[in-house]
């Protein structure tokens, strides 16, 4: 062995040491939580309230980084390309690793291929909300409205392939209608928009209109599960509310980007399933209206399988959502579409 070869490989060992030490002193400096929409948001309050316990049991501080755009796809396509050391994780959803895919074509990831699954942290289930002096009592004078003005009425969301956008897109297509839609960095300003009356409507995750909603400061018609939530009980679902095919229910998760070494990966999910195991935390996330899932449920292997149920469920409703010629003029052409047959729905996160 010449000496050129010998430098080579003490300076090859040497480099896989410091790797070692790296990996078991992980974490060793401040971790960045890429939560792809606006502050006040739920991915954002499911994010700060996850982070912060998780920042408790890895010591070191989980910092919530918004970047958004794109139906939050920006943010995650940052995280993605992020380098895999587990200081940059990302506050997937529905939308983002579930719906945009289908509506993305040039989209820079692919849900199923380029991450490193953290774990499941909140199921969120869809309420159709309005400003609080919105012409409807209930949801049966909702839908006659929509039908009646669709074009003229003003429906926020959180831009295409958001949860908000997806949810409200399965509403209006059943309805066969089509909205003014508003586009927001996330539903934290839309709601408040809402509150100030600027938008009419808008479908949203449960965590960031539950206080609202009991406030009075918006109003809330049903909650999409089969089951009304705890949070809200005097909510009804759809179902009860006379539009019974509207069953829809999001969730967010946390992602690393692809190749997060196996013991990071598993230092992440340990701090998420010890957080979401902690009284105070699940106080937080179950009294805004979120679920939280059983041990199995928390895992990364249960959350790939539902990301690619995701999109598989979603990818042919909206298709052929896009693929139906609905007329902006809704009603007054009397030719109605045919309806959008609800997605299969999502494995519910178990509450526990
Ligand atoms: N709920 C939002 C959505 O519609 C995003 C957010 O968390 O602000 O996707």
């Amino acid at each position: 062995m010449n000496r050129h070869v010998k430098a080579l490989l003490s300076g090859a060992v040497a480099l896989a040491a410091a790797a070692g030490t790296a990996l078991a002193a992980y974490p060793e400096r401040p971790i960045t939580m890429i939560v792809p929409f606006a502050a006040g948001g739920p991915t954002d309050t499911i994010a700060r309230i996850v982070g912060e316990h998780m920042s408790k049991t890895l010591g070191q501080t989980v910092v919530i980084e918004n970047v958004t755009g794109a139906g939050g796809t920006t943010g995650i396509t940052r995280g993605a390309q992020a380098a895999p050391d587990g200081y940059t994780i990302m506050m997937g959803h529905m939308g983002t690793h579930g719906a945009s895919p289908a509506l993305y074509p040039n989209l820079k990831y692919d849900p199923t291929k380029d991450f490193t699954p953290i774990g499941l942290a909140a199921g969120t289930p869809i309420i159709i909300v309005t400003r609080k002096d919105f012409p409807a009592k209930d949801l049966k004078e909702f839908i006659a409205k929509m039908k009646a003005e669709g074009p003229k009425l003003n429906e926020g969301n959180a831009g295409v392939g958001s949860v908000s956008h997806t949810t409200c897109t399965l509403l209006t297509s059943q309805l066969g209608i089509k909205t003014a839609r508003v586009t927001y960095k996330g539903t934290g300003p839309m709601i408040n928009d809402l509150v100030g009356g600027q938008v009419d409507f808008g479908c949203d995750q449960i965590v960031s209109v539950a206080q609202q909603i009991k406030a009075g400061t918006i109003k809330a018609l049903a909650i999409a599960t089969p089951e009304r939530s705890p949070a809200l009980p005097d909510l009804p679902t759809t179902k009860e509310a006379g539009m019974p095919e509207y069953e829809v229910s999001a969730w967010n998760a946390v992602f690393g980007p692809k190749g997060l070494p196996a013991d990071i990966a598993g230092k992440l999910n340990d701090a998420l399933v010890k957080a979401l195991d902690d009284e105070h935390t699940r106080k937080r996330i179950l009294d805004l209206g979120g679920t939280i899932a059983d041990k199995p449920g928390r895992s990364p292997a249960a959350l790939q399988k539902l990301v690619e149920s995701e999109v598989a469920r979603w990818n042919p409703v909206l298709k052929g959502i896009a693929a139906q010629a609905v007329n902006p003029a809704g009603a007054t052409s009397g030719a109605t579409p045919p309806p959008a047959a609800a997605p299969a729905p999502a494995p519910a996160p178990a509450q526990k």
